[in-house]
């Protein structure tokens, strides 16, 4: 009888990054820059101050960066910020990094934008490998798009996401449960993803940095939602994962999927497979804590990569086991300082 190697042994031999907890890290997400041309509420204050531009990784920075990563066994990019297409000469990292698609190393790079800049940029997402991406909208109503957004206009975001769609990406439109706000309009929004072919997923707003405003306001579990959505719709529970914390519902009146994220009533970290990076170069190795390492000091030490490879192994055997978020009446501060725009959601 042969014995064989638990699953954990077999990826620690293979280099592949493992956690003090068995998981394996694959999903790498990187926020290319903090910056972003919409101010949404729940995101970001009006009056935001962003890191000086020296602070940043330059692109070739950011492509060893991730590179490191592909080596190490990441297997799913996303890019995300801020904003990624505002990000100048960003095509340049897409067409870098899309070679470790052509070489089978990674299965995909994907993107998750506000689609201000789409229809300028969705032909070449293509042509680059790109085939699915995360587009945020909250609402189709104009007036409420902009007060949501402070500063967006929902017809370039609707000419993005046709463009997209002409160019063959698959889009996921993710929108953000909002209290007050758009909570009756979650089920016409459900229907006309669907009846475009596009998935959708559901966030709860998540207590990241000072947005001016209590977020107990804001905040609308999505057990009410799903409960409500149920008057007119038959959700049932799918298994069907796309490699983030979503959990999926088929919808059986549309045809189409639902993805619901609830940091706050559900507690998706037994699974959680991610690590983030900052345009900095900070790891960050769970969304809701604030341990991180520093990884642009090493990167720049020296031109091989051993001194980088050391410091993540490092920060990747303190990857802790869970988060710590909280909404509730008495939590006023935010679990984690730091703004969602710069850890990339
Ligand atoms: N600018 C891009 C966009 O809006 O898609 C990418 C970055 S944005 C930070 C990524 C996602 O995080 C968006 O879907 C946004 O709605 C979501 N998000 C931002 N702040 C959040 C918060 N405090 N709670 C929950 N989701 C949030
Ligand atoms: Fe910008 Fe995205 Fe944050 Fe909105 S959610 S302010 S689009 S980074």
């Amino acid at each position: 009888m042969t014995l064989q190697a638990p699953p954990s042994t077999l990826a620690a031999a293979s280099g592949a990054m493992l956690d003090p907890f068995g998981r394996q890290v694959s999903y790498l997400r990187v926020s290319v820059t903090d910056r972003c041309d919409f101010r949404c509420v729940y995101c970001m204050a009006e009056n935001m101050t962003f890191l000086p531009r020296a602070d940043l990784l330059t692109l070739e920075e950011l492509d060893r960066l991730c590179s490191a990563f592909v080596a190490k066994g990441v297997r799913r990019l996303r890019l995300t910020g801020g904003e990624p297409l505002v990000r100048k000469n960003i095509m340049w990292l897409f067409r870098a990094l899309s070679r470790h698609i052509e070489s089978g190393a990674l299965e995909e790079i994907t993107v998750t934008t506000n689609a201000s800049q789409l229809a300028k940029y969705a032909g070449e997402l293509a042509a680059c490998g790109v085939r699915r991406i995360n587009v945020s909208l909250d609402t189709r109503d104009p007036d409420k798009f902009r007060k949501v957004t402070r500063w967006g206009d929902l017809g370039r975001v609707m000419d993005g996401i046709r463009t997209a769609q002409a160019a063959g990406l698959k889009i996921k439109i993710n929108m953000v449960a909002l209290k007050g706000f758009n909570e009756g309009e979650i089920e016409d929004m459900l229907r006309w993803c669907h009846g475009e072919g596009m998935d959708m997923t559901l966030i709860e707003t998540m207590p990241l940095g000072d947005v001016e405003g209590d977020r107990t306001d804001q905040y609308l579990p999505l057990s009410a939602v799903r409960a409500r959505l149920m008057d007119n719709l038959t959700l049932e529970d799918i298994p069907y994962r796309t490699g983030g914390p979503a959990r999926y519902v088929q919808v059986r009146e549309t045809g189409g999927r639902l993805g619901l994220i609830t940091p706050l009533t559900h507690n998706f970290c037994e699974s959680c497979n991610r690590v983030r990076i900052t345009c900095t170069g900070t790891l960050y190795m769970c969304l809701g804590q604030n341990d991180a390492a520093d990884l642009r000091a090493p990167l720049r030490a020296s031109p091989s990569d051993e001194l980088l490879n050391g410091a993540i192994d490092e920060a990747i055997g303190r990857k802790p086991k869970g988060h710590d978020f909280v909404i509730g009446r008495g939590a006023k501060k935010p679990a984690v300082a730091r703004h969602m725009s710069l850890t990339g959601g």
